[in-house]
C-alpha cells in the first residue's frame, strides 16, 4: 500500500503491552509540517499522552521510536532513528538516536513510529514482518547478551529482520542502559532500562515498502551535490574516514578540554600512547550506516595480550576517552574490551566510564574503601575498569548501587562525593571540559536531556574550525550560537538523519532535502525549517517543566565554577554561566525563570 504523504510512511504503530494489542494511527498532515518528524513527533507524542509525573518504570511511561521523513532515503546518514521516553537517569525528557539500519526497516514496513506503552505479563517481543504485527513470547531470550539475541532472532525468524534489543542491564534497570542494534546503540538516558521495565526484549523488523519521493529529479540532483561536496572535504572524505570519530582526539588534548581523572585536568598524559595512530591499528575494516558514504564506523580487533579476542564496532571517541583518559587508562585493547562489554550487556559507554572513574577518584579521595567497593578499583587500573562493567551490567554486589548513576550513588555515599559527581540533572557528562569551552559548559547546562554535546557542539567552531574560529574562552554571542544549533540540531535529529554527515554539509541542503522528499511547501524555507526546530525544543521545554525542571536544574557541577584547570591551555579557567544563561533565555524568548513567554508559544504556534 503506498502512503499518501511522500516521505512518510503514512502511520504511527501502537503496541498496548498490558492489553496485548496493536493499532494502527493514520499520520496526520498537521503533524509532519510542524514537526517533521522523529524527536518531533515523539515530543507531540510524549507531551499530549504520558501521564505528568509519571515515574520513568511505571507501565505508562510511553518509548516512542520515530523514523523521519529523510529515514532510508539516499541522503548521506539516514539510517538513523531515535528512541524517546521518559528518561530514568533524569526523570525529564530523553531521545537518544542510533544508526544502522533499523530506521529505514521500520518505515518499509509501513510506520514512522511506534509507540509502546504498557507491560507485558511476562518477557515478550515485538516482530513486525511487514503488515504483520505479533507481540510473541520471548521467555527465552530473557537474560540473553543482546549479540546472542540478535542471532536467536534472526535464526528463527530470517537474516534480513533489523533488531533492537536490550541485554541484562536493561532487564536488570540500570539507569544508563542502552538499546543495541545491530552493534550500535540507542545509548544515553536509559531507554533500555525503560524497554526493561516493560517486559519488552527485543523489537524485530522487516518491510519492503517504498519510500515515495516528492520531486525525483530535483531530490537526485541534491543528493548528487550532496555526495560531491562530502568526498572532498576534509571531515568526511579524510579524518572521519581514516579515524572514525578518534579523528578528534589529539586536537581535544592539545586544547585542554580532554578530561582526565574524573575531570580533575584537560590533557592525558597517556595521549603519547592513546592516540588515533595507536587505535588505528586495531582496526581491521570499516564500516558504513545505511546509505552513508562516510563509513565512519569501524571494527577493532584485539589480536594478542591479556584481552586477545575483544572485538568491537568502534571504540569511538567517548567510549575511548570515557575508559582512557577519564579514568586515567591509556590501554587501548582494554577500552576495546570495555566497549565490547558495554554493547553485550546494553550499557551506554559515556556514563558507564564515568561512574567508574567518579568510584576511582572516590577512592582517592578514601570517601570509598576497598571493602565497599570490592576490589583495589584505582585510576589507571584497567582491570578493575573490566571488573567494574561486569558488576553494574549484572547489577551484582556493589553493582547494584552502581546502576543508579553518579547522581544517586553521590547522594547515597555523601561525604561530600557531591562536589566531584560530574552529571547534568542526573546525565553522566562526555569527553569536553567545560572549563576549556564557554559554548559546551552552556550546550551541557541547557540540553533537554541533560549533559550532551549532541544538542550542540559549539566545540567544532571554537576548537575545530580552521576559518570562521570563535573564541573558546569568550562568553560573547554563545547564547545565540547554541540556541540557533539546538534549533538546527534537533531538525536533523526529527529528519532524521546522521549529525556526524551532516557536519559536511549545510543547512541549505537539509532544507532542499526535506522540500524535494515530502514537498511540504514549508520546508522550502529554511526559517521555516528552523523555526520547526525551535517548536519542538520549546514544546520538550514544556514537557521537561511539567515535569518539574525548574532553573536550578540548568547547571553545571560545582567542580567547574570552583575548581581551575591547572595546567595546559585551559589553565586557570572556570565557567561563567550565570550571564550566558541570563542571554540564552532572552534569546530563546523565555522569562528569567527559564519557562517559555506566552508570546513565545504563540509564535511558535503553541497555544
Ligand atoms: S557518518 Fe558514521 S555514524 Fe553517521 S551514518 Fe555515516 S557511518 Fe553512520
Amino acid at each position: 500500500m503506498k502512503s499518501e504523504f511522500d516521505g512518510y510512511a503514512g502511520e504511527i504503530l501502537e503496541v498496548d503491552l498490558t492489553e496485548g494489542k496493536v493499532k494502527r494511527i493514520p499520520l496526520e498532515r498537521e503533524i509532519t509540517s510542524k514537526y517533521i518528524g522523529g524527536k518531533g513527533f515523539a515530543a507531540r507524542i510524549l507531551y499530549d499522552r504520558l501521564p505528568q509525573e509519571c515515574d520513568p518504570f511505571d507501565p505508562d511511561n510511553i518509548m516512542v521510536f520515530a523514523a523521519g521523513p529523510l529515514t532510508g532515503t539516499l541522503v548521506p546518514g539516514s539510517g538513523r532513528s531515535i528512541v524517546s521516553t521518559k528518561s530514568p537517569a533524569t526523570g525529564f525528557w530523553l531521545d537518544a538516536n542510533c544508526g544502522g539500519s533499523f530506521g529505514p526497516e521500520m518505515k518499509m514496513a509501513g510506520f514512522d513510529a511506534i509507540i509502546i506503552k504498557g507491560k507485558a505479563p511476562s518477557p515478550v517481543m515485538l516482530l513486525v514482518d511487514d503488515e504483520k504485527v505479533q507481540i510473541r513470547d520471548a521467555s527465552d531470550l530473557w537474560r540473553k547478551d543482546t549479540f546472542s539475541t540478535h542471532k536467536w532472532i534472526k535464526d528463527k525468524f530470517g537474516e534480513e529482520f533489523r533488531v533492537a534489543c536490550i541485554g541484562e542491564a536493561g532487564e536488570k534497570r540500570v539507569r544508563f542502559a542502552s538499546i543495541i542494534s545491530e552493534a550500535r546503540a540507542f545509548g544515553r538516558g536509559g531507554a533500555g532500562a525503560v524497554m526493561g521495565s516493560k517486559n519488552l526484549k527485543a523489537i524485530a523488523i522487516r518491510g519492503h515498502r517504498p519510500i515515495t519521493i516528492a520531486h525525483p529529479e530535483y531530490f537526485m540532483k541534491v543528493c548528487r551535490e550532496a555526495f560531491n561536496e562530502m568526498a572532498i572535504h576534509p571531515d568526511s572524505g579524510g579524518g572521519r574516514q581514516k579515524y572514525g570519530t578518534n579523528t578528534i582526539l589529539s586536537c581535544m588534548n592539545e586544547a585542554g578540554v580532554h578530561p582526565v581523572r574524573n575531570f580533575q585536568k584537560g590533557s592525558f598524559p597517556g595521549h603519547t600512547i592513546l592516540n588515533e595512530e595507536e587505535i588505528r591499528e586495531f582496526y581491521v575494516r570499516n564500516k558504513a550506516c545505511y546509505g552513508c558514504p562516510i563509513y565512519c564506523s569501524k571494527i577493532s580487533e584485539v589480536k594478542e595480550g591479556k584481552y586477545k579476542g575483544a572485538f568491537v564496532e568502534g571504540p569511538e571517541y567517548e567510549d575511548v576517552w570515557s575508559f582512557g583518559a577519564h579514568c586515567e587508562n591509556a590501554d587501548i585493547p582494554s577500552i576495546i574490551q570495555a566497549e565490547y562489554l558495554c554493547d553485550l550487556y546494553g550499557l551506554d559507554a559515556i556514563s558507564t566510564g564515568n561512574v567508574i572513574g567518579f568510584l576511582m577518584e572516590c577512592m582517592e579521595k578514601e570517601v570509598l574503601e576497598e571493602s565497599d567497593i570490592g576490589f583495589p578499583l584505582r585510576f589507571g587500573d584497567h582491570e578493575g575498569i573490566i571488573r567494574a562493567i561486569h558488576l553494574i551490567g549484572r547489577r551484582e554486589a556493589s553493582g547494584l548501587l552502581w546502576g543508579e548513576g553518579v547522581k544517586r550513588i553521590a547522594n547515597e555515599v555523601g561525604k561530600g562525593s557531591e562536589s566531584f559527581a560530574i552529571h547534568v540533572k542526573g546525565l553522566e557528562m562526555p569527553a569536553y571540559d567545560p572549563r576549556g569551552s564557554t559554548g559546551i559548559a552552556l550546550a551541557y547546562a541547557t540540553s533537554d536531556r541533560g549533559a550532551c554535546h549532541l544538542r550542540s557542539w559549539p566545540i567544532g567552531a571554537e576548537l575545530l574550525s580552521p576559518e570562521e574560529r570563535i573564541d573558546p574562552f569568550s562568553i560573547e554571542f554563545k547564547a545565540e550560537f547554541v540556541k540557533s544549533q539546538q534549533d538546527l540540531f534537533t531538525v536533523i535529529n526529527s529528519s532524521v538523519t546522521c549529525l556526524f554527515a551532516i557536519f559536511s554539509l549545510s543547512l541549505r541542503h537539509i532544507v532542499q532535502f526535506l522540500h524535494s522528499v515530502t514537498g511540504i511547501e514549508s520546508f522550502a524555507s529554511s526559517e521555516e525549517v528552523l523555526r520547526s526546530g525551535e517548536r519542538i525544543n520549546n514544546l520538550v521545554r514544556l514537557f521537561n517543566l511539567r515535569e518539574g525542571l525548574t532553573k536550578g536544574d540548568d547547571n553545571l557541577p560545582k567542580r567547574f565554577f570552583s575548581e581551575p584547570l591547572k595546567d595546559g591551555p585551559t589553565r586557570g579557567r572556570v565557567v561563567d554561566l550565570e550571564t550566558m544563561l541570563e542571554e540564552y533565555y532572552f534569546v530563546r524568548g523565555w522569562d528569567e525563570e527559564g519557562v517559555p513567554k506566552p508570546e513565545t508559544l504563540k509564535k511558535l504556534g503553541l497555544p
